[in-house]
């Protein structure tokens, strides 16, 4: 079969789902993925001809796309600040807005002459945890997700992106932290409303892990008041945290955070304009719990 008659069912049973431009990237990622050719060979290659076995590999794609499939899930893995991950349904696809997120911790530490200690809570693919441990000169990486099955695609994605991460299995709701442990801890938890769910693409809100997504309704800061006790005990004095935030609580978020005596509070937005990062610091932590 020639490749562009599969482009062109592509769009024939896809575009009204999807939109043309979508479905031109789907096509385009299983080019690069199932015949380990460029995006651009079918312009310069208008007649490529395909094998029955690789024309499968399309069509099976094709119908998973239609069942509302993620297509980083079709093919396994996606990439984060230019790095591979292993991704499954057993855990959130890491988004463009997490790179920003990684690169804020980045540049407030690279040029830190000591061993940073970091905890990244709710990791899932490791992404985060694992982009900290490539980047930062002097690091070492904790990364604890309450899903053994997240922490299995974290544990792959740090042995192939040939990082040493420590990987712990635990609930952030009963987490005991070690006092002044770490330097950096980092979160991006569930944030979205259950009441949010009708505006989701489907492919996020049927594919994706709900327990990595959501919140209910009624507590959708949950998450936060117990990161922010673990880092009131558990980050030294200096010590940064750094959280991904549904954009319309920064305000909130950011009171939380003071009322656990977290100070200098800096609310970023992502690459869309919305509120949606949050720093803080620990600061003067003796004092401070001496007098509570
Ligand atoms: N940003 C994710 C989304 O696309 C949500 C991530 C999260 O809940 N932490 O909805």
């Amino acid at each position: 079969m020639l490749l562009k008659e599969i482009k062109n069912i592509f769009h024939k049973e896809l575009d009204h789902q999807f939109g043309k431009s979508e479905v031109a990237h789907f096509f385009y990622y299983f080019v690069e993925h199932y015949l380990g050719l460029p995006r651009f060979h079918l312009a310069i290659h208008p007649q490529w001809i395909i094998t029955k076995e690789e024309e499968s590999h399309f069509f099976k794609g094709l119908a998973e796309l239609k069942n509302g499939v993620p297509v980083q899930y079709i093919l396994g893995s996606t990439t984060f600040m230019d790095l591979r991950f292993m991704v499954n349904e057993h855990v959130l696809i890491p988004r463009p807005e997490t790179e920003e997120l990684v690169q804020w911790v980045i540049e407030d530490h690279k040029s830190s002459k000591k061993m940073l200690n970091v905890l990244d809570i709710g990791t899932g693919s490791g992404c985060i945890a694992i982009a900290l441990a490539k980047y930062l000169p002097s690091v070492h990486v904790t990364a604890l997700d309450v899903s053994k099955e997240a922490l299995a695609v974290a544990r792959y994605n740090a042995k192939v992106n040939k990082v040493n991460m420590e990987c712990l299995e635990a609930d952030v709701r009963t987490l005991e932290i070690g006092e002044d442990a770490y330097d950096i801890i980092i979160s991006n938890p569930p944030y979205v409303l259950e009441k949010e769910k009708p505006k989701m693409q489907d492919h996020v809100k049927n594919a994706e892990p709900a327990l990595a997504l959501f919140v209910p309704d009624l507590q959708p800061l949950m998450y936060y008041e117990y990161i922010a006790k673990v880092a009131k005990k558990g980050l030294r004095k200096g010590g940064g945290l750094y959280l991904e935030i549904n954009e319309q609580f920064g305000k909130e978020v950011s009171k939380l955070l003071r009322s656990h005596n977290l100070m200098n509070i800096e609310v970023r937005q992502d690459l869309h304009g919305k509120d949606r990062f949050i720093k803080s610091e620990v600061y003067q932590k003796s004092d401070l719990q001496g007098n509570l």
